[in-house]
């Protein structure tokens, strides 16, 4: 089976497994663990922030994140088919206490027109205050579409006007960075704290990171063991990370290339693929996706008409193109 339903599907390399059978660990609830202590450093100095928290998904680093700089009773801002809005459970209404108001982009782009008439100053007894805004890079149910520096720039200048924060759910934010050549670090300058993953596309088994000032980190630890996210010996899984950071981010553009000969193979215009996600609408999304199976070919609808396609660091090129032309007879 070749297995394109997502990037988080991936196997500890051989060399992934003996760099974590070397880490060096200690008690990282007793901030004695030199590993994680490696990897929240290095994390948080290449998007150029101060510090950095390790946590066990990315959903926990989004929620730690957002709370950092929106607070119960206040609203953050979003893409409507944000992961935070769409694929949390719920996690920042339910723990964090806050609202969210979506404006809709096919592309999952900033749009300043929509949030210049969203955002909500601080009115007193009358409306919910806009804390922050957030933002998607790459976006996953866009289909791994990047958001141009230059918006984030000028949503930046946006936000700093309103005196407004931005949370980044950089998830696959290494893609958007080989994919365009934009230094983390620029990204880094345009959020007030960000969420991302080691776990898709770098191929870690386990491990996001919140990132962000010293203090809001310094406040995220604590919420991260109210909310039973504290771990001990986690050098084994920060190694894992440390090492994916080594070996497995200029490979990023592999995924990419093979996305493309995936998506003209499903006739999809190879130009519009950005990153390593495909999707397209097809009349019967299920019913291609049980044929694809037949064919030895895993693949995802994420929508009755939507279907999607996720390459990954366990997809071969050789894998690629056989399931390029197993996809293209299944979509004809
Ligand atoms: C995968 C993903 C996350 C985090 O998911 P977890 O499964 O909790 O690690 C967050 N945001 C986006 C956009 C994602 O794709």
């Amino acid at each position: 089976m070749i297995d394109l339903r997502s990037d988080t599907v991936t196997r500890p390399t051989e060399d992934m497994r003996a760099a974590m059978a070397r880490a060096e660990v200690g008690d990282d609830v007793y901030g004695e663990d030199p590993t994680v202590a490696a990897l929240e450093e290095r994390v948080a100095a290449s998007f150029g922030h101060e510090a950095a928290l390790f946590t066990p998904t990315g959903s926990l680093a989004n929620v730690l994140a957002v709370a950092s700089v929106v607070g119960p009773g206040q609203e953050v801002l979003c893409e409507a088919r944000a992961h935070i809005a769409r694929a949390e459970l719920g996690a920042h209404g339910a723990v964090t206490g806050l609202t969210m108001r979506t404006w809709s982009d096919p592309g999952g782009q900033v749009d300043l027109a929509a949030l210049e008439d969203l955002h909500a100053p601080d009115m007193g007894p009358f409306f919910v205050p806009t804390a922050a805004i957030s933002v998607e890079n790459t976006h996953n149910f866009a289909g791994g579409t990047v958001l141009p520096l230059a918006d984030l720039q000028a949503l930046r200048e946006f936000a700093d006007r309103r005196g407004t924060a931005v949370h980044l759910d950089g998830a696959r934010i290494w893609n958007a960075h080989v994919a365009t050549g934009t230094p983390l670090a620029a990204y880094g300058a345009t959020v007030d704290v960000l969420a991302v993953c080691l776990s898709k596309g770098l191929g870690a088994p386990v491990g996001s990171l919140m990132v962000g000032s010293r203090d809001a980190v310094a406040e995220a630890r604590v919420r991260r063991k109210r909310l039973g996210g504290g771990m001990r010996q986690v050098g084994v899984l920060a190694a894992a990370g440390l090492h994916a950071l080594d070996h497995h981010v200029e490979r990023l553009a592999e995924d990419h290339e093979h996305a493309r000969l995936l998506a003209e193979a499903c006739g999809v215009d190879p130009t519009t693929v950005a990153t390593n996600i495909v999707t397209f609408d097809h009349d019967d999304a299920p019913g291609v996706v049980a044929a694809a199976k037949e064919r030895g070919v895993l693949i995802s609808a994420v929508g009755p008409r939507t279907v999607r396609l996720v390459t990954h660091l366990d997809v071969t090129a050789e894998d690629a193109r056989r399931a390029a032309a197993e996809l293209a007879t299944v979509v004809a």
